[in-house]
Formats: C-alpha cells, structure tokens, sequence
C-alpha cells in the first residue's frame, strides 16, 4: 500500500496517470463536498458522485445498502475505482463497500480530517458499526493508495481537530518519546501538523507492516481503546451528545495509562505527565458512577479480547507498549474511578 502526503492534485494526479479504470466514483458527504471536492473536481472530468450524510450515525450496513445499490445503478464493473473522500466514517464504510462490491474492485482513501489522516485511512481496517457495537462488522483489505494533503484541515472544525489529535498522542506514546516530549509543551494551535502526520503515518504504517493481521504488535495501537472505545460506543447509544472518538480514546488513554501503573508496569511520574497533557487540550469528560458497569461490559466486547478475558495494551514507560495484558473487571473499575476523581 503507498502512502503520498503532498498537494492533492499532483498525487491524485501521478496516481490516476497510467491507470484505465472503467469508471470512477468518488464516495462523499455534504461536508466534504462543499469543502473537499473541488480540491479534486479537475483530476477527475467524467467522475459520478455517491453522497452520503455525514456522521458515525450514519456508519452502517444500512448506508452500505444505499452506497452498493448506487454503485449498481451506475453500472460498476470490477475494473472501477471508489474514492473514499472524507474522514473516517467514509474511508471505513467506502473501503467495506469497495472491498465487498462484486467480490472487491479498487479504492483509495483520501482522508480529509485529521483522525482519517493520522489514522483509519492506513492499515487496511475496514467495516460499519452494528446494533450499536462499533466497527463489528468488517474485514481487513488494503486501499490501493492513501493520499494525504494537510491542506484539507483547513475547513476542520477544532473540535475535530482535537480528537483527532488524540491518535497522534498516542503514537508519541507507544512509540517516540522524543516526539512526545515534543508535542506535551505545546498548545494543539501550536502543534506542528504536516510534521505530525508524517511521523503518525510512519509510525503506524510501520507497524501495519509487520503486522497486518494483528497478532502481535499491532495491538499496541489499541493503546487507550479498550476503555476508549466502550466509553466510545456507550455515550453513542446512551447519551444526548455523543464524544468524538478521539476525546474517549484520550479518557481511554488516561486510564490504560493509570492501568500499567497499577501493574507496576510505568511510573506514577510518567501517568502524572500523560494526564496533565491530555486534561490540558481535553478537559475530563463526565462519567458517572452509574456508567461504570454498562461500560465495563462493553468492554468485554472488545475485538482484542479472547474468550471472556479483557486483554488490553499498556505502556511500560513513555514511547513503549506491551499488549495481551489481562485486565479485570475491578482494575477497569479503579481505572474509571481514577479518571473520574470518585
Ligand atoms: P468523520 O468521518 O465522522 O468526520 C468528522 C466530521 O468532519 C464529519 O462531519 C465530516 O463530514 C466532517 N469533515 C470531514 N472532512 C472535513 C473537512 N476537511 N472540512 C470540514 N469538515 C470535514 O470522523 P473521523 O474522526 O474522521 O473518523 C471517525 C471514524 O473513524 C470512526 O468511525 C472510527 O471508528 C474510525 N476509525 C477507523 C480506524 C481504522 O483503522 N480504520 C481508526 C480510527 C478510527
């Protein structure tokens, strides 16, 4: 799979240029057509268009039926090509469609939020959500290519923007601690991005590498998602305002943090200096004391997991992480009870 950062127009461009798709589609959401699209609109003369509505709540199999019953109706043969144009909810359900459609014909991600850029659009992870459970159906099919242009970030909203940044943390964290050192003394306006998602892109493309199928060091990356994801997908069904991915995953982190200090794993000094930094940009979100079970056991849903045991990654110090770490039901209690100051 090759990754390109640059201008948009010249690495779609270079991309496009001795290919001989039948047709191509880009895959979109009002959101991304009115601030992407144009960026794209001249390599692509004869594109169609399949526009579906933003948000995760939109992320599944019944938004998968209306993109495959599209791309039926504008005739799409195996030798067609999607465009997923958006950020994570578009890269992983276009990428599912794309994979699924007439057995899998050929997609690119161009990821346009700062999450989709740093994360989801590399490593092949694809699927929708279902019955509540996040990503619970899907598979594992690379893009044919990522490409990235920082230039996209431009019309993010900061609330996006933030919770993507929360992937960016965590690479620092399970990987580079210079880096870390780096980005923890700055405001996220101040943060370097193309210089970040470069470094998130190589760390994780990295990783995926090694590891495409998750067996071993590809679980790292699951750093501050055990918890993460189960506060994720417990205020996605229970709460009137739903946390970005990226603002459960920095609680998640906090937590998983306190989790390998309690297992003796990392120094109390080291999840001092991950809180303060994530508190800092995120704030603490609310959880209350009745939330705890309902999360724990989502938690127990966790795809990581192995039969009944809640396996998670944590850190052994900043910049390394471990993973298939047991946890159980009362450490993910304390951890929550930590975070939330109980
Ligand atoms: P998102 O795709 O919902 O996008 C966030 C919002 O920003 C949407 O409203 C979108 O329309 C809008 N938007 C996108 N680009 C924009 C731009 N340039 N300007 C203005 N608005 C823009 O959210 P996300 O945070 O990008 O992705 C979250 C999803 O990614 C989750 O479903 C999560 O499960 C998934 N994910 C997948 C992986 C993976 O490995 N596949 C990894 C992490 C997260």
């Amino acid at each position: 799979m090759s990754v390109k950062i640059g201008k948009i127009e010249q690495i779609l461009g270079d991309y496009l240029q001795d290919k001989t798709y039948t047709q191509v589609v880009v895959l979109l959401d009002q959101n991304t057509r009115k601030h992407c699209y144009s960026f794209i609109k001249d390599n692509l003369p004869s594109a169609k268009i399949i526009q579906i509505k933003a948000g995760e709540g939109h992320k599944n199999l019944e938004t998968c039926q209306f993109i495959w019953q599209e791309m039926t109706n504008l005739n799409l043969d195996r030798h067609a090509l999607l465009i997923n144009l958006g950020g994570g909810v578009i890269g992983d359900m276009g990428g599912f469609c794309a994979a699924t459609y007439k057995r899998g014909i050929d997609f690119i991600q161009i990821p346009t939020t700062l999450l989709s850029q740093v994360d989801a659009s590399v490593g092949g992870k694809l699927g929708v959500d279902f019955n509540g459970l996040k990503n619970h159906i899907g598979s594992f099919t690379l893009p044919n290519a990522v490409l990235v242009d920082p230039r996209f970030l431009e019309t993010l909203p900061i609330s996006e923007l933030r919770s993507g940044f929360a992937e960016v943390i965590k690479h620092c964290l399970i990987q580079d601690r210079e880096k870390w050192n780096e980005i923890r003394i700055l405001d996220l306006e101040e943060q370097n991005l193309p210089d970040l998602i470069a470094h998130s892109i190589a760390i994780k493309s990295k990783i995926v590498a090694e590891d495409f199928t998750e067996q071993g060091l590809r679980k790292t990356l699951n750093f501050g998602h055990t918890l993460g994801h189960a506060i994720e997908t417990y205020f996605l069904e229970n709460k009137p305002k739903r946390l970005l991915h990226g603002e459960a995953i920095a609680a998640g982190m906090i937590m998983e943090a306190y989790l390998g200090y309690k297992k003796g794993m990392i120094s109390e000094a080291a999840v001092n200096e991950i809180e303060e930094f994530i508190f800092a940009v995120y704030g603490r979100i609310y959880i209350s004391l009745a939330d705890f079970t309902p999360i724990i056991a989502l938690s127990l849903q966790d795809k990581k997991n192995k039969g009944s045991l809640v396996r998670a990654s944590l850190l052994t110090g900043i910049g390394h992480c471990a993973y298939d770490i047991h946890i159980s039901k009362s450490e993910m209690s304390a951890a929550l009870k930590y975070y939330t100051g109980y």
